[in-house]
Parts: C-alpha cells; structure tokens; sequence
C-alpha cells in the first residue's frame, strides 16, 4: 500500500504544482484529496483541472461546497473568495470545461471508506464543516470521543490546516514532536490531520501533505513560490490582501 494524500489547496496552484511534482518524485501513483480545492486563492480553474486530469478522487470540503452551493457561517473575506470563485467558473467561455468542472464539484464525495481507513474533510461526525482542533484534547474532550466512535483504524481529516496526530487518550502531537512520522499501529485508533497545501497555518509556509504506506504515514513539506501566489492574489480586488499575506507567515 502507497498513497498520497493532498487537501485544502484553496486554489494554490504554485502550491499544489510543487506537490504534484514531489509525489511523481518519490513515483507514489495514487493520490487522493480531502478537500477544498477551492476558496481563498486566485487559480481555481487551473487546480480544478489539474485534479480532474490526474483523477485524483476527491473528498467534498466547505469552501467547495460553498461555490457550489452557498456559503455557510463564512468571514467576509471568505465569502468574497466564495462568491467570485463561482463567478470565475462560470465566465468560462469553453462550454465543456465549465461543465466538466461543474460535475466534478457536484459530485465531490463527504466521506471515503477503504477497508477501515476513513477519509473525510472536517470530522468523521460531521464530515464537511467540523474542525477538530489540538486545543480540543483539553477543552471539548466530548468532540474527540465523539469523533472517535466513527473511526475503526485511520481517520485522515484536512479543514483546520494544521496537521498532526489525534489519538484516543485524548492527545495530540504536531508534526515536529513526531519528526514527521507517524507509525501505523494496528491496535491504536488515530484521526490524522494531514495539513494544508495552498494555505498552510502551523507557522511552516511549506505546502504540506502525506504519504501512507502499510507501516507509516509520512508527513510531508515543499517549498513553493510563495510571492508568485500572493502577488496575484494582490492583484486580484476580490480576493483580500490577507489571503496573500497569511501565506508568508503561514497562518
Ligand atoms: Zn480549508
């Protein structure tokens, strides 16, 4: 068993390139995404289509679910981000294309299940919009609980852009205390949170993911042009300035 793992690329494409390129690197064939390919960045169209070229099968995440259905409790600048992505899709002049990523948004799965490994975007519990957050270990002990009810092995999550790993006590390590591996054991339950390609927010602006083999879950961080990304989101008067400037920081 090898496969990568990509979420939250927000529309990154310098970001998820640099990925893409590191997964071809190490020869890992199977990539799946676990959502929000969309929202805050300037390149929607171009990741949307690069996913749909690789056929990387991909998890429904909030920012897509909001282009394509309507935004939910976002800030302003998100919703902004929401509302011109769905504009940008829709200019499209060549009929095909604007179908084709249409469908692929329409039909985004919430959950994945292969044999006893769950990819969702948020939680097991609500798969779309609920983040499970490292503070949680202290202050929502219940959610942790709740969540891990769902989980027979491995849960992969995305949507808070920090990664790490959650187990059961309840616990959680960064992925630095880990030194960026996580060893699979097979009598311990984990939810996994893989980070973020195109919005990273552990204060590490290198995009981040996963690869998973039978032993390990490696985690993962490339160099990217970050300026050439925050430039056009600069450049773009629908997209707020911060979504750039969190980039360089990694926040
Ligand atoms: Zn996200």
């Amino acid at each position: 068993m090898a496969f990568a793992l990509i979420s939250d690329i927000h529309s990154n494409w310098e970001a998820l390139q640099a990925v893409i390129a590191e997964i071809d690197r190490r020869q890992v064939q199977d990539i799946f995404c676990l959502g929000d390919i969309v929202g805050y960045g300037p390149q929607p169209k171009e990741c949307l289509d690069l996913i749909i070229e690789r056929g990387i099968i991909s998890i429904m995440g909030n920012h897509d679910h909001a282009v394509f259905y309507e935004p939910t409790n976002f800030n302003t600048g998100a919703e902004r981000a929401s509302y011109w992505t769905r504009q940008c899709l829709e200019d499209e002049s060549n009929r095909l294309k604007r179908n084709q990523r249409w469908t692929f948004l329409g039909q985004l799965l919430s959950r994945l299940e292969m044999n006893d490994i769950l990819l969702v975007h948020g939680s097991p519990r609500r798969p779309v919009n609920e983040y499970i957050f490292p503070d949680d270990i202290y202050t929502n002990t219940a959610k942790i609980a709740a969540n891990f009810e769902r989980v027979r092995h491995l849960c992969f999550v995305g949507h808070t852009h920090v990664p790490g790993v959650f187990l059961e006590d309840p616990d959680f390590y960064g992925v630095e205390e880990l030194d960026y591996v996580y060893p699979i054991v097979d009598s311990e339950r984990a939810i996994i949170n893989i980070g973020s390609v195109g919005q990273p927010r552990d204060q590490d602006v290198r995009a981040s993911f996963a690869i998973v083999t039978d032993d390990k879950v490696e985690f993962l961080r490339v160099q990217y042009d970050i300026e050439a990304t925050a430039s056009k989101i600069f450049a773009n008067p629908e997209l707020d300035d911060f979504e750039g400037e969190r980039l360089k920081e990694g926040r």
